[in-house]
Formats: C-alpha cells, sequence, structure tokens
C-alpha cells in the first residue's frame, strides 16, 4: 500500500526528527479528498494534525480515531533491511513504525479517501487525529492538542487507536482478536542517594552506591501481589472456554498463549524494572551521591498503593523523584462501539472472536481519558499466525504483512459504514 510505504520512509524518530513532514504528508492526502486539518506545533516540527470526515447523522456522537506519526528511533546495524527505506519484500511491508503504528495512520487516510471516491460517508463523524510525541509521553502531541483544543473532540464517548484489533489464533478454529479496554498507568521515578564522599580504602558505612544498589535490588526482588482486574478476568474467561480450560487457572490458560502470554501475565500485578544505575567516576573515590531509574507499571486501581511500596522500598535515605507518572485506565466492555468491533472483523475473518485485555504499555488513551471519552485499542490486523507481533513494537526488522494492511481499511471502513 503506497500511503504506509510513503510514511515509512519519513523517519519520525521521536525526538531527533519531528513529524512535520509526516504530517504534511497526511494533511495533502486528505486535502485531496477535501478535508482540512487543524494544526498543533508547540515547538518546531513537532506536528499533530486534526480533521473530521463528515457522518450521515449528526446527531450521533462523533467516533475519535488517533494514531501517532513518531517511532521509536531504529540503529540500522541491527536491521536486515533499511528502517527507513519502505521495503516491499516477502508480502511485507518493512519499516520503523510499520505497526507502531504508521500502517494504522496509512489506513485511516486509504479510508477517508475511499468515502470520497465513492461520493459516500461514514454513519457518523469521523474526528481523525494524528498525534505527534506518543513515543516520548506525549507531552508535545495528544496532551498538547487535548489540553489547548478540547472542543474539536466535543461529543465525542468513544475513542479507538492503539493497541489492539490484533489477531491472535487461539485454537484451528478460532482466532482472538484482542481488543485492549484497560491500560496500566505509568510511573518512572528516579532514585538518589547522598552519602559521605572520600577514599576508596576507608570504612565508609555512608556510603550512596550502595544505598542507591540495596534500594534496587529490593525493588528488583520484590514479589507484587496477583490482582485479576475485571478486564483481565474476562480475558481469562473467554480465551479459557475457547481453549476449554477453566479461565480461573491462570497458569493454564497463560501456558497456552506462546509469546502473547508475558503481556498477559503482567497485566496480572504492578510491576517495577530498575532501568538505569549511575554514580561514581573513579575505581578508589567513594562519590557522594548515586542515582537509578525506575520503570513502575501498576494496575487501574493501584496507584496510590503502588507509589506507597515504591517509597517503602527505595527505603530510608534514597529519595523518589517522579519522573513520569499517567494513570492507569479501564473502559466498559459492554458498549455499541465493541459489539460493532465484533461484526465488522466478523465481516473479513469468520473465525473472528473479540476479547478484552489490558494493555501494559501505555498510549495516547492517557491524555484522551481525561476528556471522559472511553477508550479501545483496536488497529485491525490479521496477522500470520507464526508471528511474534508483540516483539515488532518497537523492535528490529518492524513489519507487516501487506494483506493486513488491507484488511485493516477493510474492518474499518465496515465499522465506520456502520457504527
Ligand atoms: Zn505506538
Amino acid at each position: 500500500m503506497a500511503l504506509c510505504v510513503d510514511l515509512l520512509k519519513i523517519n519520525t524518530s521521536n525526538p531527533t526528527h519531528g513529524e512535520g513532514a509526516a504530517a504534511e504528508y497526511v494533511a495533502a492526502a486528505l486535502s485531496e479528498v477535501g478535508l482540512s486539518c487543524e494544526w498543533f506545533e508547540p515547538e518546531p516540527r513537532r506536528t499533530s494534525i486534526v480533521a473530521r470526515l463528515p457522518g450521515a447523522d449528526p446527531a450521533l456522537a462523533p467516533l475519535l480515531v488517533h494514531a501517532h506519526l513518531d517511532v521509536v528511533p531504529a540503529v540500522a546495524e541491527d536491521w536486515s533491511v533499511d528502517p527507513f527505506g519502505g521495503l516491499v519484500k516477502d508480502g511485507y511491508v518493512w519499516g520503523r513504525g510499520a505497526v507502531d503504528m504508521k500502517g494504522m495512520v496509512a489506513a485511516m487516510v486509504a479510508v477517508a479517501r475511499s468515502y470520497h471516491a465513492e461520493g459516500s460517508r461514514p454513519r457518523r463523524d469521523i474526528v481523525m487525529a494524528f498525534f505527534a510525541d506518543e513515543e516520548a509521553g506525549g507531552r508535545l502531541g495528544a496532551e498538547h492538542v487535548i489540553r489547548t483544543r478540547p472542543d474539536l473532540f466535543a461529543g465525542c464517548e468513544d475513542a479507538i487507536g492503539e493497541v489492539g484489533g490484533f489477531s491472535h489464533r487461539i485454537s484451528p478454529d478460532r482466532r482472538c482478536y484482542l481488543v485492549s479496554t484497560a491500560e496500566k498507568g505509568a510511573l518512572w521515578a528516579r532514585l538518589d542517594a547522598e552519602g559521605r564522599a572520600g577514599h576508596g580504602s576507608m570504612i565508609n558505612d555512608d556510603n550512596a552506591v550502595s544505598a542507591v544498589c540495596h534500594a534496587v535490588s529490593r525493588i528488583a526482588e520484590h514479589q507484587f501481589a496477583t490482582d485479576v482486574t475485571p478486564t483481565v478476568r474476562m480475558f481469562l474467561d473467554r480465551v479459557g472456554a475457547l481453549l476449554g480450560v477453566p479461565g480461573s487457572d491462570t497458569d493454564d490458560v497463560l501456558g497456552r498463549l506462546g509469546p502473547l502470554a508475558k503481556m498477559i501475565r503482567a497485566s496480572t500485578q504492578d510491576t517495577c524494572n530498575p532501568t538505569s544505575i549511575t554514580g561514581g567516576y573513579k575505581a578508589n573515590v567513594v562519590p557522594s551521591r548515586a542515582s537509578a531509574t525506575v520503570d513502575g507499571r501498576f494496575l487501574p486501581g493501584h496507584e496510590e498503593a503502588f507509589a506507597r511500596d515504591l517509597h517503602r522500598l527505595a527505603g530510608d535515605g534514597v529519595s523518589v523523584e517522579t519522573i513520569f507518572r499517567g494513570p492507569a485506565v479501564e473502559a466498559p466492555w459492554d458498549v455499541p462501539l465493541v459489539h460493532h468491533m465484533q461484526q465488522a472483523l466478523q465481516r473479513e475473518d469468520p473465525d473472528a472472536v473479540i476479547v478484552p485485555y489490558m494493555s501494559t504499555a501505555f498510549t495516547d488513551a492517557k491524555w484522551i481519558s481525561r476528556l471522559g471519552i472511553r477508550c479501545y485499542g483496536f488497529s485491525p490486523l490479521l496477522l500470520p499466525d507464526d508471528l511474534d507481533f508483540t516483539a515488532l513494537f518497537h523492535g528490529v526488522d518492524e513489519r507487516v504483512p501487506l494483506s493486513a494492511l488491507k484488511f485493516s481499511v477493510a474492518v474499518l471502513r465496515n465499522l465506520f459504514d456502520e457504527y
């Protein structure tokens, strides 16, 4: 698909490149079919755009459909192809952002263009947002747009975006499509210790490096309790039923899920991974300070308790400073939109069964949910059974099957036609 190939050739690595060129490309493709965009550029070339595809029935609440234009950087030497070459090979489009998430950007544009080509309209207004800066937390993208122009989203009750709607073969005759209805919260923190600097040959019972290391090892070894929230309960029950095993047996269900299991397991508890540690400058000098960073992810309802756990584990004498904090979100399953997602998928794939899951990554849903909008991860993709999809996110040789892109366009079109 030409749109996706073109977008993959535009390097929008965050934060080095900016989204300006990709936003211009998308805006031009939309303007050819009579759609104009609102522009946001809080910093040079850190561009977000929002357009509105008019629906047939203005009385219906508009649906917000969002994607991000930025990508994480790619180290070209690690790849077997040029990550920004837009290569089409072996039935795949290869490049950084193929699944995360320029494929979805391309599909959204293609659907808008298809309505124009046919002279038809979606059932309701579709607000299409293409955000900057998602990969760095969204401060220059969704957060900025939503804070400065909430009026663009007035009346929206539901939103679809990443991460969800991808297929996972569960049995010979059933394929699950995982729709994210919840997202863990994030708390990134910096741990700092100060101690007594001195010569490395002396006895030092106030060593900042030791203090930080103890804090980091307490955090790394801590066993967070399992807590199955409503979304995960529903996931286990539904998938368990499809597999013919009791959903209450978490280990049995997860044991049959292949690479997907690691993400689902992480959605049954809070997690906190130490991610960096620094301090000192010479082998025989005890430095006066040392620090570390940790990446904490908490379940819906756990935010305060998790922050308390983190402070307690860090211990006395080690300060905890929040670098980034984003709330956990959870949306209801029993809404008309979800029913229409199932129908839109089944029209293209009769084996499709949708199941809710909790994303362990954070997305722009964090910002959008501030407007009271229910957020669903639904960027539909029918994937080959043997593809480890979750490993492609931010991974080497990121790629998306051409057939999956076509599928994505067809499913979104079905959904917009009927919902
Ligand atoms: Zn993404």
